[in-house]
This record gives C-alpha cells, structure tokens and sequence, in this order.
C-alpha cells in the first residue's frame, strides 16, 4: 500500500467472503428473515420515501422509536452505520497517541483494529484454562495498566460467555476510563442491560440491527449513554451516514420488536441443541448466551464442513465459532461432523 502511512504499513483490510451457496454459518447472523408483519411494513414504507431527499442527519425518528423500546429519554440515545461506525467514533474522539485500551482475548477483532488506527494499544486479558474471562482479573488490570477505554463485549463474540449486570457494574464502580459495552449479542442472553449506562457517567452502551433483528442488511447500530457522551460521538459522526431507508425500517423493527421474540426463542433453543449434541460427542465446547457456540476441532472436520458447503468461522489454535442456524442447517452441520 504505496500511500499508506508508516504506524499503518501492518494492516490489513478486513474482509469476509461473500458466500452465495451453501449453509452459512461464519458470520452470527439470524438464519431468518425478519417477521413477517415487519417485513409488511417496511414495502409500504419504501413507496413513500422522499428519495430526492437527504435523510434527517439527526434520526429523530429512529432515537424516539429506540428510546420507546427501552423506555429512556431520546436525546440519550444515537445512531450509526452499524454499531461499527458508533465504536470508531468513540475510539477516535477519546484515545491520544499512546494511549490504552484493555480487554478481553479473544473478543470482537474490530477493537484492536480500531485502538491502532487511534494509535493507541489494546492490553489483552487472556481466559482461563476454560476460556472463562474474570472480572476480578480486570479490575486488577485496569489498576495496573490506567486505560483510557475498557471494553467488555457480553455477550463476548467469539466465545459467548455473558457478564451480569452485576458484574459489568463491579468493573464500571472500579474506574474512571469510559467503559464500553458492546452488546451487540444481548438479545439471546438472560437480560439486556443497557439502559445501565444512563445510571453513570462512564459508560457507553453498544447495540446493533444486525443480530437478533435480522438486518445485517441496512447496516444500523446505536448507543446509549448520557448526554455529553452522545455529543461526543455525534461530534465526531459523519454527516448523513444513516440513510433514510435504514432509519424507516429500523424504526419499524425496534417498534416491533415483541414479533421477534418467537424467532429469538427458537435461536436459543437451538443453541441449546447443538450445544448438547456437540458435548456428547466429545467436543471441547463453552457454553454461550449469544448465537454462536466456541469449540476446538480438528481442521480436517472444517475441511470436510467446506467441502460440504458448510461454512464455519476458524480462529487461531483450533479453534472454531459456529454460528447457531436454522434447526434444517444444524442438523446438517452435525451430519457432516459425525
Ligand atoms: N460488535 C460485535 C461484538 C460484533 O460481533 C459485531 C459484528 N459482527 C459488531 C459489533 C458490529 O456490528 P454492526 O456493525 O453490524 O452493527
């Protein structure tokens, strides 16, 4: 890369296939569709859309519709092109040269690239023997390292290991660095929390469309947190990034997001399934409370899954994440893997 400056020289682009045949299960998006009454909503909505317009570069809309869901003031709440774009705001409008961020590893890959373009460091907090991350531990490391931002993502993608509410305040009450949390896997978990950060000041909450709403699509995420935090990353936001279309249905969906709760069940259910089976068979599996499921597993079975048009997302060291499909494509899966 000619042009690209020295500290960048290392990086490389991100990049997922795009996979048009076949079970696709690297990615942790829903197998389903979204239901079908928002589905309904959305065609009646494209037909009145002011096209020659730009969208409302402040979605209000979108804010009241999200602070509805949750039940918090809208000017709590912003949004962004996928919760990717919200969490690069908040890692360029805080970090300086220099500075840290600490984490869990393995956690969403996103963070680290994001803590280099600010120039700063990701400080990584490995998991036990169990791939089990410890609270405890962090906040012993927030002691010793001082970083700027602390990132928890609970759900934890790739390994699906959930923090309570409980614990995530322990680490807030622990520091002043603003705490992010991602939890963008909240909604196949025991409870989402993230209205906690309207109780601090220190606290950015992370949420996305892209997972239990089924709409990796329209590329949306949001954050929740106090005033002066969302006037941060609004500061630092591109102008019109949201795209009136995508403030429509997004709308739409959180408004109904009850017509979800069928199809989240069932994710959870089968989550459950293919848990239990892979476990039988010997798998060395951690249990999860988001749609994936994290296991060790030889690289011949992953080639044999490939061959079968089965696709799976491969981590270092044998390790796998699948994420958890229709009960037709688990099936599957455990055919292949038998
Ligand atoms: N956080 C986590 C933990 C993720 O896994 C992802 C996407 N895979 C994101 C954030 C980004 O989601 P999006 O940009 O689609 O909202």
């Amino acid at each position: 890369m000619k042009y690209m400056k020295s500290n960048f020289s290392q990086m490389v682009p991100y990049h997922s296939k795009m996979i048009e045949d076949g079970i696709i299960l690297n990615s942790n998006e829903s197998p389903f569709e979204p239901p079908f009454d928002v589905k309904d909503e959305i065609k009646k909505t494209i037909l009145n859309t002011e096209w020659n317009r730009y969208p409302d570069m402040d979605t209000n809309l979108l804010n009241e519709a999200i602070a509805k869901h949750y039940g918090i003031p809208k000017e709590n709440v912003t949004c962004g092109v996928g919760s990717d774009e919200l969490l690069d705001c908040m890692f360029r409008a805080v970090l300086n040269e220099g500075d840290t961020v600490l984490g869990f590893s393995p956690s969403f890959s996103m963070y680290q690239v994001f803590s280099e373009l600010a120039l700063a460091k990701y400080i990584p907090i490995l998991g036990d023997e169990n791939m089990q991350f410890s609270i405890p531990l962090m906040i012993e490391k927030i002691k010793e390292v001082n970083p700027k931002i602390v990132l928890i993502c609970s759900p934890n993608n790739p390994t699906g290991q959930y923090f309570t509410k409980e614990e995530v305040k322990r680490v807030i009450e622990a520091t002043d660095a603003l705490v992010a949390l991602d939890l963008a896997y909240i909604d196949f978990a025991y409870e989402d929390y993230a209205t906690i950060a309207l109780d601090y000041d220190n606290v950015i909450c992370f949420k996305t469309f892209s997972k239990a709403l089924a709409l990796p699509s329209i590329r949306l995420g949001y954050a929740i947190s106090n005033k002066d935090n969302i006037d941060m990353l609004n500061a630092i936001k591109a102008p019109y990034s949201v795209t009136t279309l995508t403030q429509k249905i997004g709308s739409i969906a959180i408004s109904k997001f009850s017509s979800y709760q069928g199809q989240i069940n069932l994710i959870k259910r089968e989550r459950e399934y293919l848990y239990h089976e892979l476990k039988k068979r010997g798998y060395q599996i951690y249990p999860s409370e988001a749609n994936f499921l994290f296991l060790y597993m030889d690289d011949s079975l992953y080639e044999k899954l490939l061959e079968n048009k089965i696709y799976i997302r491969k981590f270092k060291n044998g390790t796998y994440r699948i994420t958890v499909g229709s009960h037709y494509e688990n099936e599957k899966l455990l055919e292949v893997l038998k």
